[in-house]
Order: structure tokens, then sequence, then C-alpha cells
């Protein structure tokens, strides 16, 4: 199993497990990278909403690259 579905099917698990609870959660950084365990906090309601967007994957910040996208520096640098 590759990470990515590896850490989704945890993910939902514990969406499963604390779909009540309204405050942020630590849900598993969802990269392809198998030795990356960071965490990216979000409400089940979001993570669940977010679920629905095609290739959504819940990502940490660190890993938050995706082709076609500008990175974060890059709109960092916009903004600025
Ligand atoms: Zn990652």
């Amino acid at each position: 199993m590759d990470p990515f579905t590896k850490k989704r099917q945890v993910n939902q698990t514990m969406l499963d497990g604390l779909r009540d609870s309204e405050k942020p959660i630590a849900f598993f950084c969802e990269c392809d990278r198998d030795d990356c365990y960071q965490a990216t906090w979000l409400t089940c309601d979001d993570y669940e909403r977010n679920l629905q967007v095609e290739d959504w994957r819940a990502l940490a910040d660190v890993h938050w690259e995706r082709p076609g996208e500008p990175d974060r520096e890059t709109e960092f640098a916009m903004s600025a």
C-alpha cells in the first residue's frame, strides 16, 4: 500500500472516531513520503468537506507543494 493510501486510511479511522468533536484534530500529512508523520490540524467538518474535492489531500505546511500551483513562498512574496 502506498504511503498516501495508508495515511488516508488512518485519517479516516480517526475521523470516524472523533466525528462528534468540533475541535481541530491532528490528521497525518497525506503526502507520498513513507517517513512523514507530520500533523495538519483540521476540524472533522473541514476534513470531511475537503474530501469531496477531487485530488485534495490533507498536507502539513512543509509538504504543501503540488504541480501547477504556486508554492507558499511565491504567494508570500507576492503578498508582501
Ligand atoms: Zn508529508
